[in-house]
Parts: C-alpha cells; structure tokens; sequence
C-alpha cells in the first residue's frame, strides 16, 4: 500500500535524524560528520535474518583525522546473545552500532548477519530486521499512531494500541491533543505537532519496537531520559521484548546490564574487557571501576551524569 511504501522510505532519513541527534548530544561543540548517503549496491539482496548471528571482523572506522571512531574491532554475537556494552562517553559504542546499521560504510572489515555483509545487503532489508531505541529519537510530523506503526505498518491500530501500553506509553498519548484539536493517537507529533518530552519519545521509541518486533533489537541508551519509576515499570516490557532475540544493549547505568549475558567494555575505539558481570567485576580493570564508582555510596538518579560519562 502507499503507507507502507511511504514508510519505508523514512527509514534512512529518521535513521539518520536519530543518530545525528546522539552525536549532537555527546559532542557537545564539536563539528559533526553527517551520516554518508549509501547507495545500494547493484546487487544486493534482501537480508533474511534467521538466527540472528553477528560476526564482527577486524572492523575499523573514523569519522575523520584524529577524530575517534572504531579501531580493529572483533566480536561475535551468538543468535539470541543479550550483550551489553559498556564505556566511557567517546568510546566508540554508538558509532558500533551504526556502522551494524550501515548509516557509515566501514573502511575496514565487515559485519556479517546470519552471514551475510551489511554492506551488500540492502539497507530497507537490514533496518527491517533491527529495532531500535536510542537516547533521542525523532518524531515524524505524523500523529502518535503513524509514529508508532512506523514499526511495522501493516499493523492494526489495536496492535498499537497494545505495544503503546507495554511501554508505559499509553495513558500519555491518551492525554495528547495538538494544536489543530487532534487528541490521543490522532494528535501530531514532530516539530508541527505536540512536544514531546525525552522520556516520552524514548516511551514511543519502545513501543515502536516492541511492536516492529525484529530479530535484532538495540537499545542505545534506550532508558536514559526515563524516571527510575517508569523505567522500574517498563523493565518487564524490555525483558520481553528482548526474549529470543539477539540484543546489543549499551547503557552508562550499568545497573542495567548486570543480567546480560556478556559485557564488553569498550575504550577509544576497542573492546578492552569482556565477560560476565561477575567475570568483569573479578578481573578488576576499567568495568569494576565503574561499577565502583556508580555504586560508591550514591544514589543513582537518571539525571545525575553517571561515573561513565565523565
Ligand atoms: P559513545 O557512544 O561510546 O559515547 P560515539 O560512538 O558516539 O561514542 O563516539 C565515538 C567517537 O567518535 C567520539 O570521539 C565522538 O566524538 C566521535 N563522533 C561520534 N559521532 C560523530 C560524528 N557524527 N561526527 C564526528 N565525530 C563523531
Ligand atoms: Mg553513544
């Protein structure tokens, strides 16, 4: 149908939008480099994910000279892994994640999915197979419904509906209502529309995904601007949506991620570490460090920049 065809076409434009906005976040005055416009190749086929492997090989990427990026990278993610990652500010994590998304080509090595290269795939294929929520995430000038299909837009408007209330987004969309009177699920959202707050459009963010339901999900600060009493709330939901997926989660507050099935801990570009909660936590090194410090005798409010981020 012409929705679902407009839809996708959206796809590498808010890709794009969500992930400029991250880095206009985290860098403060620093000159950004715009994601690239890649083209497909000539041939490049549907991406079919069926187990939801990752292989990373050797990957290397810079935004520019001296300008921080991914150095040699490599990690495999077995089909169903719950991996969190974890790192100062800077260290390359969200930058991992949109070279898996392919918003950057890589200049060396490859991503494989279920073995094939992202790179020759094609990209509406790959980004149907991955859901996402990040820190920020933009709103199309579109109402509260047409936001949240954009996960998947054959569905009906009780699926919605549903994937809204597991992501504790129901009862504030209830309430919306834009400036030309449209309320609820009709009301507009984007920068035409009803301004959203950070916590709410992470909420959205979520349903989205909960309702696009794809093999892979990553969650890049997914909870960030969220009151530790809605994230309490919706953490069932995220436990569930997470179930027999293959999950990259990176998260400051590592609280979060104590359940995952492995960590890794990245710095300038590598991964340094990597092992279980308790492995990481034995072996001493920059993770039990900030571990330490997040847990040295403060209290953690979802304001206060965590010992990571500095
Ligand atoms: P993290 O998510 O771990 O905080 P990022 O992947 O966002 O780290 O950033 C890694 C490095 O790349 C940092 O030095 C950051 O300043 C830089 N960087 C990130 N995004 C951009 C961009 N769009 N343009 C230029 N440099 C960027
Ligand atoms: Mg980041």
């Amino acid at each position: 149908s012409i929705r679902i065809a407009q839809m996708t076409g959206w796809v590498s434009f808010t890709l794009m939008a969500i992930y400029s906005n991250v880095g206009e976040v985290e860098n403060g005055m620093k000159t950004l480099t715009r994601p690239d416009r890649i083209e497909d190749r000539q041939d490049a086929e549907g991406l079919r994910v069926t187990s939801g492997q990752i292989v990373i090989e050797d990957l290397g990427f810079r935004y520019g000279r001296d300008i921080g990026g991914i150095s040699d990278l490599s990690l495999a993610i077995q089909p169903g892994e719950k991996l969190g990652i974890v790192g100062a500010s800077g260290a390359g994590k969200s930058t991992l994640v949109s070279l898996l998304l392919r918003l950057y080509e890589a200049e060396k090595g490859r991503i494989l999915i279920d073995g094939a290269d992202v790179s020759r795939v094609s990209q509406d294929s790959l980004r149907s197979q991955i859901g996402m929520v990040t820190q920020e995430t933009a709103m199309f000038n579109r109402s509260a419904l047409d936001n949240i299909l954009y996960g998947r837009p054959d569905a009906s408007r009780d699926d919605v509906i549903a994937a809204a209330k597991a992501a504790e987004a129901d009862a504030f969309i209830a309430d919306l209502e834009d400036a030309q009177g449209r309320t609820g699920y009709d009301a507009f959202l984007g920068e035409r529309g009803v301004k959203l707050s950070g916590g709410q459009r992470q909420r959205i963010a979520l349903a989205r995904a909960i309702l696009k339901d794809a093999p892979i999900l990553v969650l890049d600060e997914a909870t960030s601007a969220l009151d530790s009493e809605v994230e309490a709330s919706i953490q069932s939901a995220l436990t569930r949506v997470m179930d027999g997926k293959t999950v990259l989660a990176i998260a400051h507050r590592l609280s979060t991620l104590t359940e995952m099935d492995r960590i890794v801990v990245m710095d300038q570009g590598r991964i340094i570490e990597q092992g279980s909660h308790e492995q990481l936590l034995e072996r001493n090194g920059l993770y039990a460090q900030f571990w330490n410090r997040q847990s040295g005798g403060f209290i953690r409010t979802q304001d206060a920049p965590s010992a990571a981020a500095q």
